[in-house]
């Protein structure tokens, strides 16, 4: 029983380690730039939508990480 307890632990922290590798984008059409951080002063210069998506599929796209915030 407390394997399966121990397992269900793991489980947890694993599911919340990839979900911690979110990326913010600015979804004005041209960005090639996605921020790690929310609080990014760039990124609150930003005045379209920001849009969440995982950092695997934002390198995919062909963007870089904002040196302001990495
Ligand atoms: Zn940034």
């Amino acid at each position: 029983m407390k394997r399966v307890i121990l397992g269900f632990a793991l489980f947890l922290f694993l599911s919340c380690n990839s979900s911690s590798d979110k990326v913010y984008i600015c979804e004005n059409g041209s960005s090639t730039t996605f921020h790690v951080k929310q609080t990014c002063f760039a990124l609150k210069k930003c005045n379209h939508k920001v849009v969440t998506e995982s950092q695997e599929e934002a390198l995919k796209e062909g963007k870089h990480v904002c040196h302001f915030c990495k």
